[in-house]
């Protein structure tokens, strides 16, 4: 029998901890920062999946202690003074899983739409794009959006070793891609490649050449980065990242 948790269910469990009416729960209501070029980000609460590189595990792994709540309105307000103040053109959420708070995502991006003054970049693992198409045909409706699609690895067996989750659902984050060009969404994917061989990295690249070639030459590579409490997990599940960098 194949080992690895079910992601829409833990999923599920989560959404059921950090959502509220509207509102989601955030550990950081807004940080500045030089990712595309200067961001303003708030780092919500709660994830479908269990990466052994990731570095905001806490309000993974203990939603229901970290952070606290707030309104579309208050994210937006937050992230609007911070990417004004510091003259940004881009805001995000991140941290987690935006997706888990599928409304309450759709809100703050409606007000940034409105405000015409940034692009919203969603940082996703896509799964629940890929298992719910709606979600990619909601995200359509936006021109301020952009969406940033991590892949935990190129195939079932490392997404399996990275995230815990059964190798199964490695198909969901590869339907998210088809489902945002079906619906032309803007976007690009991510790959996390540190634990991945040359002939995986081909195998993947075939399957994104098939769906579009021009998906290709976006593939932003990932490396995983080496806090020491990231290295010291690695250390332990035994697995050596091939490329990894030092914070
Ligand atoms: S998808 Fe992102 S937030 Fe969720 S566990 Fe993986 S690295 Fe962490």
């Amino acid at each position: 029998m194949e080992k690895g948790f079910n992601p829409i269910i833990l999923g599920e469990k989560a959404r059921r901890i950090v959502v509220k009416g509207d509102m989601r729960k955030y550990y950081r209501l807004v940080r500045k920062g030089r990712w595309y070029g200067g961001s303003a980000t708030s780092d919500c609460c709660g994830c479908n999946l269990k990466c052994i590189f990731c570095w905001s595990n806490y309000p993974r792994d203990y939603p229901e202690k970290a952070g606290r709540f707030y309104t579309p309105s208050q994210i937006y307000n937050a992230l609007d003074k911070c990417a004004s103040r510091n003259g940004y053109r881009f805001v995000r959420i991140s941290g987690n899983e935006p997706t888990l708070a599928f409304n309450h995502l759709l809100k703050v991006v409606e007000m940034v739409e409105t405000s015409g003054k940034y692009l919203f970049i969603l940082e996703t693992n896509g799964i629940l794009i890929g298992y719910n198409k709606t979600y990619a045909k909601k995200l359509s409706k936006y021109k301020c959006l952009h969406v940033r699609v991590s892949l935990k690895g190129t195939c079932p067996e490392e997404f399996r070793k990275l995230t815990g989750a059964s190798g199964k659902f490695y198909q969901y984050q590869l339907k998210a891609l088809e489902n945002l060009l079906d619906y032309n969404v803007n976007f690009h994917p991510a790959v996390m490649l540190s634990f991945s061989t040359e002939k995986n990295i081909n195998g993947l690249i075939g399957r994104l050449m098939e769906m579009d070639p021009s998906m290709v030459d976006e593939i932003e590579e990932e490396y995983v980065i080496l806090y020491p409490h990231v290295e010291r997990r690695l250390r332990k599940a035994g697995i050596k990242p091939r490329v990894a960098y030092k914070p």
